[in-house]
């Protein structure tokens, strides 16, 4: 099966929601067409693109729900970096609120800081530039919100791809407010 006019191979996302309607992840659009077509699960929404295959298209997925029930464990964690920081922060430095163009350790990694959720923070490049290797408060910054892992993992994986409008009522209410 070729994907012509559904473009590169994995570049389109589809939205896989449990057999209860739980939004559950993310898969490229050809791995959601086979599930589809081993009728592991169903189609939901489609895009406006299609799947070239032999002697059939088929319609690109955008959204598919799965046959059967699976249970899954609500502790994954999100790896931490500039995507899904930003998508996190919507894209707002954490200490003046103006666009984030990088991300900030809050207590410096020099300064034994961890590359984790609660000690990385969107920034702007004037209060990144500021801060250096010293903590906020020590140069007059103050976060606007302490920074916590997402709740939310799959809006946060849609959201740092960027999510499609159909997704929204799958994803919860935040959906479309980054
Ligand atoms: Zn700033």
């Amino acid at each position: 099966m070729q994907g012509r006019d559904a473009g590169p191979r994995g570049t389109g996302r589809a939205l896989v929601l449990n057999a209860t309607f739980e939004a559950l992840g993310l898969v490229s659009t050809r791995r959601a067409l086979l599930l589809v077509l081993a009728t592991k699960a169903e189609l939901v929404h489609a895009t406006e693109r299609v799947f070239h295959a032999e002697r059939a298209a088929f319609p690109e997925p955008s959204v598919v729900r799965l046959a059967r029930y699976v249970r899954v464990p609500h502790d994954r964690t999100v790896a931490v970096n500039r995507r899904t920081v930003f998508a996190r922060d919507s894209h707002r430095c954490q200490y003046c609120g103006s666009a984030a163009e990088s991300i900030d350790h809050v207590v410096p990694r020099s300064r034994g800081g961890l590359h984790a959720w609660d000690n990385v923070v969107a920034a702007c490049r004037r209060c990144n530039t500021r801060k250096e290797d010293r903590l906020p408060h020590e140069v007059g910054l103050v976060l606007r919100t302490p920074p916590a892992a997402p709740r939310q993992r799959i809006w946060l994986l849609a959201m740092s791809g960027g999510a499609r409008d159909e997704w929204a009522p799958y994803l919860g209410e935040q959906s479309l407010t980054a």
